[in-house]
């Protein structure tokens, strides 16, 4: 029986919120169900694959949320 492959985001090296997801267990959810599955629902993904600006606030979903402020950041 040969193990599943894992499905990894492109986009996980220069994506802002990738490592931020990694820094709050509440938030890892999002690293597990996009970025390492459903890359392809994610709204950031899609936009930076159009060529266009990705805002640091948005989420994998298309809300918006300001990440640093629940991680503690500046
Ligand atoms: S948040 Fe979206 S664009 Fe960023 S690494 Fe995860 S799936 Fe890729």
């Amino acid at each position: 029986m040969q193990a599943p492959v894992q499905r990894q985001c492109s986009h996980v090296s220069t994506c802002e919120l990738f490592p931020k997801f990694g820094l709050r267990g509440s938030l890892r959810v999002w690293q597990v169900f996009y970025c390492l599955g459903n890359f392809e629902g994610c709204a950031r993904y899609r936009l930076s694959c159009e060529g266009r600006a990705v805002p640091a606030s948005l989420l994998p979903n298309g809300r918006e949320l300001n990440i640093d402020a629940l991680v503690g950041k500046p």
